[in-house]
């Protein structure tokens, strides 16, 4: 059988609730054509993050009722930490209550005025906590991809020519280097095994860590399993482990492959590092065997690491990502290619050419999407991006439209909807109009700014 398909059934369901093009209209009118700022019960297709959205197993839920609450030494902690150190075997394991928590005690342990931290390209609240430290947070993702239709198989790569000017000329302002996989602000693009294992060699000739930002690391070993030559017949678990290996320290937000809708954690093998991030923990987290989480939390966390190498799983959520993005393509609509392996992304820069980007084609698209389908998609362009910290606006290197899949929650006909929806705004394009910003806060815009139609 060619036919893939979700390798689930439902056992529990959660109602959408239907609303008309008018309420929807009056919705973005009262949340001032933020969609941040909906109430998620007046959204029919939630495609802003697949961050926290997962749908949980069976076997999850039945390890939530093992969690156990103790304050120190919980089994659900040592469940937690043998399940990731299957994968990662990071020798400090430290729970945190999400991603960003981990990036904030890293970041305060190793930054400061004068340093700069290398990335791929630095998610939105990882480049924020690297500034938040006053240093500079620098994007060295390779020129392939910045280019959002051009074919390449690991568009996430870093670039290590820049990577090695950059340690080269600044050594001692490099306290550790970091690679996002998948890379989420350029496409949820993979990173190759070859590039990872190049970039750790660059580090140990310069003596520096190596970090991963390891959200999507499930999704990643799959397109090497897929795309890279000698992975074909490796499991997507053996694949993992030997991303791991080349790693000195992860930072992890488990709303992503680790299949739950609360967690992270941060795991370093550094011995004098991890106690000072212990100590951290204590002051803003917790306790290090519960870190931000309940017992509870950490069970669904050991069974989701599990749960997301299987390969049944892979196929169908690398599989259904493709379908939208192939659907979308085939209707003339401008998305970044290929597909990446958590999100569609469309150009909407390339697609409302007549919308100036300071005045944000992404979010123009973004909210007509929402008023034809009820569909909530996430800007990643000059809205997220195109602000100095010195308040100077520019136009960001492109301007996207994220369409999220989240794990495991939608059926094959939703997604049809969408293309539908998407179908019926691309005739509609040359109306679209873009939109001023009358209020924004200093920092991280995107999420409460207020926004005007022109
Ligand atoms: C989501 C994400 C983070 C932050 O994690 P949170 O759990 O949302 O705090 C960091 N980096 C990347 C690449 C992410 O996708």
């Amino acid at each position: 059988m060619k036919t893939i398909i979700e390798p689930f059934r439902i056992k529990s369901v959660e109602p959408l609730t239907m609303t008309t093009e008018l309420e929807r209209e009056s919705f973005l009118k009262k949340a001032n054509y933020n969609l941040f700022a909906l109430k998620s019960d007046d959204v029919l297709i939630d495609m802003l993050t697949d961050s926290g959205t997962s749908a949980m197993s069976t076997k999850q839920w039945a390890g939530i009722q093992l969690g156990d609450e103790s304050y120190a030494g919980s089994p659900s902690f040592y469940r937690f930490e043998s399940a990731l150190k299957e994968l990662a075997p990071f020798k400090h394991i430290i729970p945190t209550h999400q991603g960003r928590a981990a990036e904030k005690i890293l970041f305060s342990l190793v930054g400061g005025p004068g340093k700069v931290i290398p990335n791929n390209t630095h998610f939105d609240t990882t480049r924020a906590n690297v500034e938040a430290t006053t240093t500079e947070a620098l994007d060295l993702v390779r020129q392939e991809g910045l280019d959002p239709r051009l074919e390449h198989p690991f568009k996430g790569n870093m670039d290590l020519a820049r990577l090695r000017d950059l340690l080269e000329t600044r050594t001692d302002d490099v306290p550790l280097v970091m690679l996002t996989i998948t890379n989420n602000s350029g496409g949820g693009q993979p990173v190759s095994m070859e590039n990872i294992r190049e970039t750790k060699k660059l580090c140990e000739e310069f003596g520096k860590p190596l970090f991963l930002d390891a959200c999507r690391f499930a999704e990643n070993a799959y397109f090497i399993k897929l795309r890279e030559p000698g992975y074909a017949d490796k499991t997507p678990k053996a694949i993992v482990q030997e991303i791991f290996s080349y790693a000195d320290g992860m930072t992890m937000s488990a709303k992503k492959d680790a299949l739950v809708n609360m967690g992270g954690w941060l795991a370093l093998n550094d011995d004098e590092l991890a106690m000072s991030a212990r100590n951290m923990l204590i002051l803003t987290e917790g306790f290090p065997t519960y870190g931000g989480l309940s017992g509870r939390d950490l069970e669904a966390m050991a069974v989701g690491l599990e749960e997301v190498v299987e390969e049944d799983y892979l196929n169908y959520r690398i599989r259904s990502t493709e379908y939208l993005g192939n659907a979308l393509d085939k209707l003339g609509i401008p998305i970044m290619k290929p597909v990446g392996g958590h999100a569609v992304y469309i150009d909407a820069r390339a697609m409302l050419p007549h919308i100036n980007p300071l005045n944000y084609p992404g979010q123009s698209l973004a909210i007509e999407m929402y008023r034809v389908g009820g569909i909530r998609a996430c800007e990643i362009g000059t809205v997220m991006f195109g602000k100095q910290a010195d308040g100077k606006e520019f136009p960001a290197a492109m301007d996207l439209v994220r369409m999220a899949i989240p794990r495991r929650v939608y059926t094959q006909s939703h997604i049809d909807y969408c293309i539908e929806c998407l179908d019926l705004v691309n005739q509609k394009k040359a109306s679209l109009t873009g939109l001023n910003i009358t209020w924004e806060p200093p920092m991280l815009r995107h999420f409460t700014a207020h926004f005007n139609p022109l």
